[in-house]
């Protein structure tokens, strides 16, 4: 395949540029930041990978099989006004202009398959419930940007090929939520965030990769699907499992206020979870590398 991809630069997509790039697809890479994604994509390690800066999308989209749409202001940082709207807007921008191109691009040159990224956020927050694909959206303001990214998605062609992935807390090395948690655990010898009983719908960053992969190559994958580990744990378990696999025996919580010094009001996507189970990638007969959480902790960890 030919496969353009927008934040091909982050935690996910340079991963999933790796696997890509290592099975023998071409890659082009939609960046904001030429000089940017040359150090993580460099010539001598990735031959051939093409990398756009926006007035060059268009051409890149053009004769590509698949698009890649991971791109995005990164949530989990403090949350003044300006920023509230630049995480929406940021994605929305992004969306509309892949959609756009995807759908302005002429016959025989037209992308065929659009996987489209979107969070778990979407459900809302709750203790009690358990949402799959087809639950409601929530209200809160996450799931308000959530409903919004996939409805600029939805504008694609019918003719093309849309998965919409809810993506869980992916959990890897060197990004995502794990290597903000893990300096808080250090300093608390850390025990559950907030109240512990949140739920915390979580996917290893192998896994996220792999359900992107066969979203992309599987013409089953259609339409929403989530992309969390099949054993959603409360975050106390989250934490204890974390202590363990540090040999740091968890007991004193960690309080809310310190994992809001680090996260600011981003810290809601720990601190309020909600349970998502993956089923449609079970339907779909995905195979899950980590479905337990302790496991997918210790790899990242050693
Ligand atoms: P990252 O934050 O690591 O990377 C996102 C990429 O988006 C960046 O590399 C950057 O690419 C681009 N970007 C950043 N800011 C902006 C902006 N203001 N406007 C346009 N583009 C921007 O994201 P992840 O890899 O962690 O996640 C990928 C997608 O999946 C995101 O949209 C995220 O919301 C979603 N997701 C991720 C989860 C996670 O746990 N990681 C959980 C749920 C959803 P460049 O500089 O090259 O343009």
């Amino acid at each position: 395949l030919t496969v353009s991809v927008t934040g091909a630069t982050g935690f996910i997509g340079k991963r999933l540029v790796q696997r890509l790039h290592a099975d023998k697809h071409s890659v082009r890479v939609l960046t904001r930041s030429r000089s940017k994604a040359q150090l993580i994509f460099p010539v001598k390690e990735f031959p051939g990978i093409v990398i756009a800066e926006e007035q060059d999308w268009k051409d890149c989209i053009q004769g590509s099989n698949a698009v890649v749409n991971l791109a995005g202001l990164p949530i989990s940082t403090r949350w003044s006004p300006e920023v509230k709207k630049e995480i929406k807007q940021s994605r929305i921008k992004v969306t509309s202009k892949v959609v756009d191109l995807i759908n302005g691009s002429p016959e025989g040159v037209r992308p065929a398959i659009l996987v489209s990224a979107t969070a778990v956020g979407y459900y809302g927050s709750s203790e009690t419930q358990v949402f799959d694909e087809r639950s409601p959206s929530g209200n809160d303001y996450l799931a308000e940007v959530c409903r919004e990214w996939e409805a600029t998605a939805l504008k694609v062609n019918k003719d093309v090929r849309l998965a919409l992935i809810r993506i869980g807390v992916v959990l890897g090395k060197d990004g995502g939520a794990l290597a903000k948690m893990i300096p808080l655990f250090m300093m608390f010898a850390g025990g559950p965030l907030g109240s512990g009983q949140q739920w915390f719908s979580w996917i290893h960053l192998d896994d996220i990769v792999n359900l992107i992969y066969e979203a992309l190559t599987n013409p089953s994958y259609k339409g929403v699907i989530n992309g969390t580990a099949p054993n959603p744990v409360r975050l106390a378990e989250m934490c204890e499992q974390l202590g363990n696999a540090m040999g740091r025996p968890s007991w004193l919580p960690v309080p809310d206020f310190a994992l809001k010094a680090v996260l600011g009001e981003g810290a809601s996507v720990v601190l309020d979870g909600q349970r998502v189970l993956p089923t449609r990638a079970k339907e779909l007969g995905f195979q899950f590398k980590y479905p337990q959480v302790k496991d997918a902790i210790k790899t990242i960890l050693s």
